[in-house]
């Protein structure tokens, strides 16, 4: 970093940058002192940009279309795994898309926030996502790229030397600190000798960290004396997704103090946090196994907690979870209140980061919205996310598809013309790819085409090929677009012709069964038909049965609390099993048995429950329980309100013990 950043350019840049936010600066400062000391701003809402990283050589999947893209500079859309004719769109404070530089997310995004610390107000930068998607490139960056850290640093060093100079009204110092949060534990990199290190509060609310080791700093050498060291202490370690994964949250703070000069020698104290958070990955996939395990659960827990307190403060929450995670505590007044803070969504376009991609979009997310319009159509191979389905505009065809086309779509169509045909004309020239695309696309880009031209666009054209191809193969669309709607013609024969034997088959069966579609109530059918239950009945009743087998049987059911006449039915046997036994019993005895049980139910002991069968110690206890609960029963069907008594169990409780008190057995005191 040290050879790249002190060059020529670079300086330039910075005194460039410097000069405009030397320009705000002023500005700001004497808004500050207008509003005072005692009044609190109101509280700020994180900001939240994502940057999308290019492909980068050498890595997996380099070479598949990307899953992700950029649609403005502020909103983007993502292939919807869910649904292939969906995409998922997000909107963001601002979308950097992989062709932004470095100066360009600085510039948009860090830069106007640093001249509030000359305010005495504190400010956090937060670069979140998977490991491998650009977090350090973009706050660390390499000598030819520096990223924001670096940037920052130029600039505030600079801004401090100016409006702390002899003769102005304040004095400016700088000073650095550098820790990283690692499995919870806060580290001190510029004293790799400390511990753990506590984050405490003073009594206006201001967060320190006492013994943290702070150097102060006067220039940018200064700076990387420090820092560079220091960044080597950082505890990295192998996981598959990264060789030198960062399994830590790197944490910067940079701190501006001011003093009055003259009376009232006031002091201001502005916090700069610059903030590598450790990699957002899903532990499943990154074959952590142990130690590994344990710094991800960590991680994710912090950033868990993370994502609570931003969504807290967007949401304007009256409790914000600052002290869930020691991130967060030490975030607490430099993210929401008076704060200013931005949170760098980084993401990486490769397919096999995807569910990354998704997760990291979501936890960054504070408006998404799904559009039908199929991404895989546009720019992913049909393998890459399952098959490609035509959507119902598409289908339609042109004229059709143009009138059922959203305002959104109407809108990406005339609003971008340059943005799409630059993008598109590096994806589509090749012819070979035009005659594999799907007609309905081809027809759009087409006519996008025609839309350009006709509004005097010199742009090269978005199907870069000769006028002569162009026709065969708007030929092609139109036999292409026929063809669809005789398949879709043929589709709806078929349809039909289904439909119309599935009626038949209905029909024809109502008049083989006409049983089974009778209502279930007025069907009467003899107990001569087999039952699928085997049971157990006395010699005398089969006897009685066996005179009588086409005769109706009226029995006596209890069920369902209402005693009522029913005839039974063969396809229920197994509530005729049941209800068999009740046969075997004069209705007095029936009557008289259950009002025994009903006694004991209500008057009997745990012991004396289990003289009944079917009751061990376990449901005599449960019946006690739910008689002091809920009082005595009212009827021995109330059994099955009891925990663990179910109505089957119900059905053999009653009838063991009413044949067994028919048989002249006892049961329990009398
Ligand atoms: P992370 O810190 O999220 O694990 P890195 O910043 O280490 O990811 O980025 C992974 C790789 O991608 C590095 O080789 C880095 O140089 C490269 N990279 C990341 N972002 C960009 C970008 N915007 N432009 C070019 N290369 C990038
Ligand atoms: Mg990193």
């Amino acid at each position: 970093m040290s050879a790249g950043v002190s060059t020529q350019q670079r300086q330039r840049e910075m005194a460039a940058a410097v000069a405009a936010a030397a320009a705000t600066s002023g500005a700001g400062r004497c808004r500050l002192s207008k509003i005072g000391a005692s009044r609190r701003p109101p509280p700020a809402r994180v900001r939240v940009a994502v940057r999308l990283r290019p492909f980068v050589d050498g890595t997996a999947g380099a070479s598949d279309p990307p899953c992700v893209r950029g649609m403005d500079s502020c909103s983007l859309e993502i292939a919807n795994w869910r649904n292939h004719q969906e995409t998922l769109k997000y909107q963001f404070d601002a979308f950097y898309g992989e062709r932004s530089t470095q100066q360009d997310i600085y510039a948009g995004s860090v830069q106007p926030i640093l001249r509030h610390l000359l305010e005495g107000q504190n400010a956090s930068v937060l670069a979140y996502g998977p490991t491998g998607a650009g977090k350090t490139h973009t706050m660390l960056g390499s000598p030819e790229q520096p990223g924001v850290i670096p940037r920052a640093l130029m600039d505030l060093l600079q801004l401090t030397r100016e409006e702390g100079a002899e003769g102005r009204p304040w004095a400016l110092s700088v000073t650095m600190s550098y820790l990283e949060i690692y499995q919870e534990k806060v580290l001190d990199l510029l004293d790799a000798t400390s511990g753990d290190l506590v984050i405490r509060e003073d009594c206006r609310g201001n967060i320190l960290i006492p013994g943290l080791t702070q150097k102060p700093i006067t220039s940018f050498a200064d700076f990387e004396r420090h820092f560079l060291p220091a960044s080597r202490n950082r505890t990295v370690g192998a996981t598959r997704l990264n060789q030198r994964s960062s399994r830590s949250h790197a944490v910067l703070l940079v701190k501006v103090d001011q003093r009055e000069r003259l009376a009232p020698f006031r002091q201001r104290e502005g916090k700069l946090y610059l903030i590598d958070l450790a990699g957002s990955e899903d532990n499943r996939r990154t074959g952590n196994k142990g130690l590994r395990l344990k710094e991800s659960g960590a991680i994710n827990a912090s950033l868990f907690v993370l994502g609570k307190v931003v969504d807290a403060l967007n949401q304007g929450l009256p409790r914000v979870p600052y002290r869930d995670s020691k991130l967060t505590r030490l975030l607490q007044d430099s993210l929401g209140g008076s704060a200013h803070s931005i949170l760098i969504a980084n993401i990486a376009p490769e397919r096999h980061f995807y569910l990354d991609t998704v997760s990291a979009l979501n936890f960054a997310a504070r408006t998404k919205e799904v559009i039908n319009r199929p991404f895989t159509n546009e720019s992913l191979q049909p393998h890459v996310l399952g098959p490609v389905k035509l959507s119902q505009k598409e289908l339609l065809g042109p004229p059709e598809a143009k009138k059922a086309r959203g305002p959104e779509e109407e809108e990406i169509g005339s609003a971008e013309p340059m943005a799409a045909s630059a993008s598109a004309s590096q994806k589509l020239s090749p012819l070979q790819k035009l005659s594999s695309m799907d007609p309905a696309m081809l027809e759009r880009l087409l006519s996008l085409d025609r839309l350009l031209a006709s509004q005097g666009s010199q742009g090269a054209p978005l199907l870069s090929t000769p006028k002569r191809e162009r026709m065969v193969l708007m030929k092609t669309v139109e036999e292409k677009d026929l063809e669809i709607e005789r398949l879709k013609m043929k589709q709806k024969e078929l349809e039909a012709k289904v439909l119309a034997q599935k009626a038949e088959d209905s029909k024809e069966k109502e008049n083989h069964c006409p049983t089974i579609l009778r209502p279930l109530l007025h069907r009467t059918v003899t107990v001569a038909k087999p039952l699928k239950k085997a049971v157990v009945m006395p010699l005398q009743l089969i006897q009685e049965q066996a005179a009588s087998p086409n005769a109706e049987i009226h029995i006596l059911k209890n069920k369902g609390r209402k005693r009522k006449v029913e005839s039974l039915d063969a396809p229920e046997p197994e509530e005729k099993a049941e209800d068999c036994w009740e046969l075997q019993i004069s209705p007095e005895l029936l009557a008289h048995g259950r009002q025994k049980i009903l006694d004991l139910l209500n008057e009997g002991s745990a012991r004396d429950l289990r003289s009944l069968q079917r009751i061990g110690p376990k449901k005599a206890q449960l019946i006690v329980g739910w008689r002091e609960l809920h009082g005595p029963f009212s009827q021995v069907e109330d059994l099955e309100r009891v925990e663990g008594i179910t109505g089957k169990q119900m059905e053999s409780f009653l009838k063991a013990n009413i044949l067994g008190l028919a048989a002249g057995q006892r049961c329990g005191p009398s």
